[in-house]
C-alpha cells in the first residue's frame, strides 16, 4: 500500500494509490487480478484502486478465519483479546489526523466530522476491550442434585458487510464486539469507501491480531458480499445498509439458517411542539437532517411541526439552511461536503424532482451551480409535505428534509408511526409529561428528547419494524456474536435406574 495521493482534476487518473485487501495477515490482490476505482467525491478524481474480490477471495478469507478461530483465537484469553482491542484504539488515536483526512477525501464528509468519527471509532474499540472480560455465564438455581450453568461461547466466523456513510466507524462497530466475543471476522467494506479500514489493517499485526482473525475483502455487493453471505462456514452475518439489500441477505442466509442482524436505516420523525425552545429546535431540525450530508441511517428527515409555530419554523429553518457552507470536506470551514458518489447524487437528485411535484420548496431543491466538480446537493427543505408522499415514506439518504404540520400530540404520534421504518425519532418540548408520553408511544429503536443524533457506545443501537433487528453497541452488541451453551452436571451418584 502506498501513499494516498489526491487526483488533481475531474476523472483524471494520476498518482493513484494501489490498495490491496487484507487476507490471512497479508495484503493481497484479488485472485482474478481485477480492480475497481475509488474516488474523491469533491474532485471526482480517481484516488485509488482496490482489488475486486470475488467468491474465490471470499473463500480464501473465510478459510483463514476458520483456521484462526479453531487454531487459537477462540482460546485466547479474554484479557488478551481486550488488550488487542485497546491497542487498536491507541493506533486509531495515534493516526487520527491521517485516518480522518483519508476518510474525508474518500467519503466527502467534512474533516471535523471525520475527526469525531475517529474518536468514536477508538472509543468503540476501547469499550469492547473492556467488555471482553465481562462476558459472564450464569449458574442457575436448579434442584440440589445438579448444577446447571449457561456458558457463553463465540458464534464462530462472522461475515460483516458495511455501508459507506461512516466507513471506519461502521467497521469498528462490527469488528470490536466480534473480537471481544472471540469470533473471527471477514469484513466487506462498501466499494465506495474501502480505504480507511485498509489503512488501519496495516496495524493489525502490530497490535497482536494473529493472521486470519480479521480479514478485509474489498469488492462490490454481488461480487464479494453475496458469496460471503452464502459461504457455509460463515455462521453469522451482520449487515448495515439498505432495506433492499437487507432482504436479499436474509433470504440468502435462510438457506443455512445463518444468524443475521440487520441495521437498515429509516425515515425518522423529528417532532417539534410549539413549547420547544425555538432556536434550539430549528438548529436541531437542521442538524438532525443535514449532518454528514444527510447520509445518515437515523437522519431526522421527517420534521413534524406543530401548527402554531409551523410557518415561523419553516421560514427560520429555510433561512439557516441557505447559509450552510458547502465545499470540499478537507476545507475546515465546510459544513456540508459532496455526496459519496455520482450514483448517490443522482439518486438524491431524482428525489428532489419527485419532491418538487409533491410539496413546496423552502430551501435548495437542486444541485448547486457554483462547483465545477464534486457530487454536491443543496441542503433542501420541502414543506407542506403529506406523510403519504414518497419524500415522506422513502429513505433518500441525502440532505433532504420533509416538513409536515400537525395539530396535537395524538396526531403527531400517529404521523410519526405511519412509516415502514422505526430506527430513530426525536421529540422537542419543555413539557416533561408530554415528552415521556410521546417517548412511550413512538415505535423506534432510539428516541431523543430535545436533541437528535448523538449516541454513545454504551447504549443500544438498532431498529424496530423495517429498520431491521438485532442491536449494536453496548452489551447488546456482543450478544449478537455469542452462543449460549447449557451445561448440566449431575451430582447424584446413584444409578439413574430408569430401565
Ligand atoms: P447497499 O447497497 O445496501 O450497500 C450496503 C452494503 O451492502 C455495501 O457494502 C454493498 O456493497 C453491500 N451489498 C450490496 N448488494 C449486496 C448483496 N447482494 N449481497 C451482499 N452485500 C451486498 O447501499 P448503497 O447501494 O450503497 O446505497 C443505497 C441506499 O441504501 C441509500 O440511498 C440509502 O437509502 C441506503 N443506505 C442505508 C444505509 C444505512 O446506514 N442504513 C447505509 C448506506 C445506504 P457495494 O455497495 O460495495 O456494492
Ligand atoms: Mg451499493
Amino acid at each position: 500500500m502506498v501513499s494516498t495521493a489526491r487526483a488533481p482534476g475531474k476523472g483524471r487518473k494520476s498518482e493513484v494509490a494501489r490498495y490491496q485487501m487484507y487476507i490471512d495477515g497479508k495484503f493481497v490482490d484479488a485472485a482474478g487480478g481485477k480492480t475497481f476505482d475509488v474516488y474523491d467525491p469533491a474532485t471526482e478524481g480517481v484516488i485509488a484502486t482496490c482489488p475486486a474480490g470475488e467468491a474465490e477471495d471470499v473463500d480464501r478469507a473465510v478459510q483463514a478465519a476458520v483456521r484462526a478461530f479453531y487454531g487459537g483465537w477462540r482460546s485466547v484469553s479474554a484479557q488478551e483479546r481486550g488488550r488487542v482491542l485497546f491497542r487498536l484504539a491507541e493506533r486509531v488515536r495515534a493516526r487520527r489526523a491521517e485516518l480522518a483526512e483519508l476518510e474525508t477525501i474518500n467519503s466527502g464528509k467534512p474533516i471535523v466530522e471525520s475527526e469525531y468519527d475517529m474518536d468514536d471509532t477508538a472509543t468503540c474499540f476501547e469499550y469492547y476491550g473492556g467488555l471482553a472480560t465481562k462476558i459472564n455465564g450464569e449458574v442457575l438455581p436448579v434442584p440440589a442434585d445438579a448444577i446447571a450453568m449457561a456458558m457463553r461461547e463465540p458464534v464462530g466466523i462472522a461475515g460483516q458487510i458495511i455501508p459507506w456513510n461512516y466507513p471506519l466507524m461502521m467497521a469498528a462497530w462490527k469488528i470490536a464486539p466480534a473480537l471481544a466475543a472471540g469470533c473471527t471476522v471477514v469484513l466487506k467494506p462498501a466499494e465506495q469507501t474501502p480505504l480507511s479500514i485498509l489503512k488501519l489493517a496495516e496495524d493489525f499485526e502490530a497490535v497482536g491480531l494473529p493472521p486470519g482473525v480479521v480479514n478485509v475483502v474489498t469488492g462490490d455487493g454481488p461480487g464479494a458480499g453475496a458469496p460471503l453471505v452464502a459461504h457455509p462456514k460463515v455462521r453469522k452475518i451482520a449487515f448495515t445498509g439498505s432495506a433492499e439489500v437487507g432482504k436479499l441477505i436474509m433470504r440468502s442466509a435462510a438457506d443455512q439458517l445463518k444468524r443475521v442482524s440487520l441495521e437498515l436505516g429509516g425515515k425518522s420523525p423529528n417532532i417539534f411542539f410549539s413549547d420547544a425552545d425555538f432556536e434550539n429546535a430549528v438548529d436541531g431540525a437542521l442538524f438532525g437532517t443535514f449532518i454528514n450530508q444527510g447520509e445518515v441511517c437515523s437522519a431526522g428527515s421527517r420534521v413534524l411541526v406543530q401548527q402554531d409555530i409551523y410557518k415561523k419554523f419553516v421560514d427560520a429553518a429555510a433561512a439557516k439552511a441557505k447559509t450552510i457552507r458547502l465545499g470540499p470536506g478537507v476545507d475546515r470551514e465546510t459544513k456540508m461536503g459532496p455526496l459519496v458518489s455520482a450514483e448517490q447524487r443522482d439518486r438524491v437528485a431524482s428525489y428532489l424532482k419527485v419532491g418538487r411535484g409533491e410539496a413546496k420548496v423552502a430551501a435548495g431543491g437542486g444541485t448547486p451551480k457554483e462547483f465545477d466538480t464534486g457530487w454536491y446537493v443543496e441542503p433542501t427543505i420541502f414543506y407542506d409535505v403529506d406523510n403519504g408522499a414518497r419524500i415522506a415514506q422513502e429513505e433518500i439518504f441525502g440532505p433532504v428534509m420533509s416538513v409536515i404540520p400537525f395539530r396535537d400530540e395524538a396526531e403527531a404520534i400517529r404521523i410519526a408511526n405511519e412509516s415502514p421504518y422505526g430506527l430513530a425519532a426525536a421529540v422537542w418540548t419543555r413539557d416533561i409529561f408530554k415528552a415521556f408520553r410521546v417517548v412511550k408511544s413512538l415505535e423506534a429503536g432510539i428516541v431523543w428528547v430535545n436533541h437528535m443524533q448523538p449516541t454513545f457506545v454504551e447504549a443500544p443501537w438498532g431498529g424496530y419494524k423495517m429498520s431491521g433487528f438485532g442491536r449494536e453497541l453496548g452489551h447488546w452488541g456482543v450478544e449478537e456474536y455469542l452462543e449460549t451453551k447449557q451445561v448440566f452436571i449431575n451430582l447424584d451418584e446413584k444409578p439413574i435406574g430408569w430401565y
